[in-house]
């Protein structure tokens, strides 16, 4: 039968370093601060960004919230942004997605200044992940890995599989992967033979946005799994792309969902920001 990882837990240990870390800059003077840009009124980003601020006020760092209406053009956006980029008052900037159809969102992201992009999407952030010098790490895929650290299990040497190649999660999950020497693959809707690729990970993170696609003879015995997909079943109810019941069955460590990956995210959002805080004001180099 897995263990299985408290993702709640272990965020809310993050965050607590967080605020120590926060309460700690204020004493110098230094204080921390994010913008969350929301445009639109979709109603799951409404609720990722009520979530965003919820944590920002939990860990002490001030959350400024820019709500645009549906019809905000791209040139306005664009503007917001070059205004945050200047204003030496706010040291993380985070545009939820989707923005509506009429604005480009690459656009937008290749706009944020890559010291205050504390999601890591902008190309200069991606670039330095790539070659392992970095700020900030993507906030999902740097949760799984504190996930897959808590474990105990070592990365280096084992087999990783990562079923997923999104720009958000797939590929830096697996570029994270690699950087601690696991050999790692990465699966997606071409792959042939998932299930016997899969079959041979001991670290297994799924990244589809498929409900219950990994099945519990899709998994080596005792492999840690991390479940990164936010699906609804057959009754409404939120699930991964882990069939849950079956699979604690036979992985070693299973993240559940929900209480798995998505505090993580969440989490390292506002390591990230104070991370930025820190650099923007010389008191860390990256990495
Ligand atoms: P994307 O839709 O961008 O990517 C999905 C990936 O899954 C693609 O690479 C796709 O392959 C692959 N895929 C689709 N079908 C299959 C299949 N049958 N077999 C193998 N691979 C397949 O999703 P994201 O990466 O943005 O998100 C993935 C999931 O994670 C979603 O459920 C999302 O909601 C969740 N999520 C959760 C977060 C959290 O904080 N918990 C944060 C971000 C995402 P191809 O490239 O060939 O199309």
């Amino acid at each position: 039968m897995a263990k299985i990882i408290d993702g709640k837990q272990i965020s809310m240990d993050v965050k607590m370093q967080v605020k120590a870390e926060v309460e700690a800059l204020k004493k110098q003077g230094v204080s921390v601060c994010l913008a969350v840009v929301i445009v639109g009124n979709d109603p799951a980003s409404r609720v990722y960004v009520n979530n965003k601020k919820k944590a920002c006020e939990l860990v002490c760092i001030e959350s400024r919230e820019y709500a645009l209406p549906e019809e905000t053009t791209e040139e306005e956006l664009l503007a917001l942004v070059r205004k945050l980029n200047e204003d030496s008052t706010v040291n993380g900037i985070l545009v939820q997605l989707p923005v509506p159809k009429q604005i480009d969102d690459h656009k937008i992201i290749a706009a944020i200044d890559p010291r205050k992009d504390v999601d890591a999407f902008t190309e200069g952030c991606v670039g330095k992940i790539m070659i392992g010098e970095y700020d900030f790490l993507p906030c999902t895929p740097a949760g799984c890995m504190d996930l897959i650290h808590s474990t105990g299990v070592p990365v280096s040497g084992k087999q990783a599989v990562v079923i997923g190649r999104s720009n958000i999660v797939g590929k830096p999950m697996a570029m994270l992967l690699l950087h601690e020497s696991a050999t790692v693959t990465i699966c997606h809707s071409r792959t042939q033979n998932l299930k016997e690729i899969c079959r041979g990970a001991d670290i297994l993170v799924a990244a589809v946005g498929k409900a219950k696609m990994v099945t519990a003879d899709m998994v080596k015995p005792g492999a840690v799994v991390i479940d990164v997909g936010m699906n609804r079943d057959e009754n409404g109810k939120l699930c991964g792309d882990v069939d849950f019941d079956a699979v604690q069955e036979v992985a070693g460590y299973l993240t559940p969902v929900p209480g798995g990956v998505g505090p993580m995210t969440i989490a390292t959002l506002m390591r990230n920001t104070v991370t930025a805080a820190k650099v923007q004001n010389g008191l860390e180099n990256s990495k």
